[in-house]
């Protein structure tokens, strides 16, 4: 370890107090779904504060500031990398934290921190800055098949209008039933609305904020800000909740100043529509939902019953709730960028949601990411369990009849 290399010099006054703050009590360790599945002591959130805080006293405490900073454990620093990056990220340990510790935005920064010493993020994480760079995307995927195989020919999208659409990387390449069912939403509301063209439209940066990579963060931000602004825009809808996460906490810091628009999840805007009689219902759907609250959509930003009031809209249907909900939802194992790197831990916690669903007895199991989508899908294929999956916004654009899908 060289010297000079505090681990507190770029964390907030405030997550200095919470790695201070946490009483080692465990109470969080109920409800954190990678502990569940993997049972590993080292992943869990008191052992994380607790090696990080070895950290701290030998690069901040009062011995290295008398007698200079001491060496760290190699091994203890390969083990807080793995821990912190086997994470989903998911915020449940900050709701059930006795303190108070908001970890969600916690753990992004100790990933930072690690980043900056070489030793994040891992496996695939590590090539994302330069594929974005390439391709605009953290799937390696063309900006020229970003819109083609899914848009619906018959929705028109305007060069300027006060509304835009983001459809985001995940949906466009992993999820296109939820990005198909976003715009066929908006064109049925009658909404002018606009869009960047494909190779503009380019990765929002929650990839690289949540794994801790921050350096392209700001040229990424002011590129996609302005070009929504020279169109005109006053708000910018998107359905996926890494997406909306970023854009409403993070993109004002890293744009350095307040955006010139506001920022609306695609339930927020259906649900306005769906009351003010520019969108109805117009089939009947005989079934139990249960729905899945996405955790950077409830525990993120607190959208949790604009999705709701839109399925419970539907005429027919009977919604009903997984144990934990709301801000005590449990994670489907997409979240943290870790679904591609800790892949079993992913589809172990995917088949808790489906069993829970079906134990439930649940028609269907309605998901509003295009992370859990894709996951929880590959998730039940070589499950002996099963049950209908579907986008929020796929079934919406289904009930209100929206013409071609
Ligand atoms: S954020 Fe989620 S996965 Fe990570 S330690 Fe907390 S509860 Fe566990
Ligand atoms: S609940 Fe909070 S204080 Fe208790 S162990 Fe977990 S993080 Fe620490």
């Amino acid at each position: 370890m060289k010297k000079n290399n505090s681990f507190t010099k770029d964390l907030s006054a405030q997550q200095r107090i919470e790695i201070d703050a946490c009483t080692q009590c465990g109470e969080c360790l109920k409800c954190c779904p990678v502990q569940e599945v993997t049972g590993k002591p080292k992943i869990s959130p008191p052992e994380k504060m607790r090696m990080f805080r070895e950290f701290i006293k030998a690069t901040d405490g009062m011995k290295s500031r008398l007698f200079g900073q001491s060496e760290i454990d190699k091994e203890l620093l390969e083990d807080f990398t793995k821990a912190v990056y086997e994470c989903t990220v998911c915020g449940a340990c900050g709701e059930a934290c006795t303190v108070g510790i908001h970890t969600q935005r916690l753990w992004p920064m100790l990933r930072r921190e690690m980043v900056k010493r070489g030793l994040g993020p891992l496996g695939v994480q590590t090539k994302m800055q330069e594929v974005i760079t390439n391709t605009g995307n953290p799937y390696n995927k063309p900006a020229s098949e970003r819109f083609s195989p899914w848009f619906p020919a018959h929705v028109s999208v305007e060069e300027k209008a006060e509304i835009a659409y983001y459809a985001g990387c995940t949906g466009v390449y992993e999820a296109q039933p939820m990005v198909k069912g976003d715009v066929l939403i908006l064109g049925a509301s009658g909404v002018p609305f606009t869009m960047l063209p494909p190779e503009d439209e380019v990765c929002c940066g929650f990839p690289l904020f949540i794994t801790g990579q921050h350096d392209m963060l700001e040229g990424l931000v002011k590129r996609l800000v302005d070009a929504y602004a020279v169109r005109g825009v006053k708000t910018l809808v998107c359905s996926c909740p890494c997406c909306v996460n970023i854009m409403a906490r993070d993109w004002p810091a890293f744009y350095g100043k307040e955006l010139p628009f506001k920022i609306r999840h695609i339930s927020q805007f259906t649900i306005d529509a769906l009351n003010s009689g520019a969108l109805r219902f117009k089939r009947e759907l005989n079934e139990r939902l249960i729905y899945h609250d996405p955790c950077y959509l409830s525990r993120g930003v607190g959208v949790i019953e604009e999705p709701r009031s839109v399925l419970r809209s539907i005429p027919g249907v009977e919604l009903v709730e997984f144990e934990r909900h709301g801000m005590d939802s449990r994670c489907c194992g997409s979240g943290g960028a870790a679904r591609k790197v800790f892949h079993d831990n992913a589809i172990a916690m995917g088949r808790l949601a489906i069993d829970e669903a079906v134990a439930k007895k649940a028609d269907r199991l309605i998901l509003a990411c295009p992370a859990c989508y894709a996951k929880v899908n590959e998730a039940m294929s070589d499950h002996d369990k099963k049950i209908k999956i579907t986008d929020i916004m796929e079934l919406a654009a289904e009930m209100i009849d929206c013409g071609e899908r």
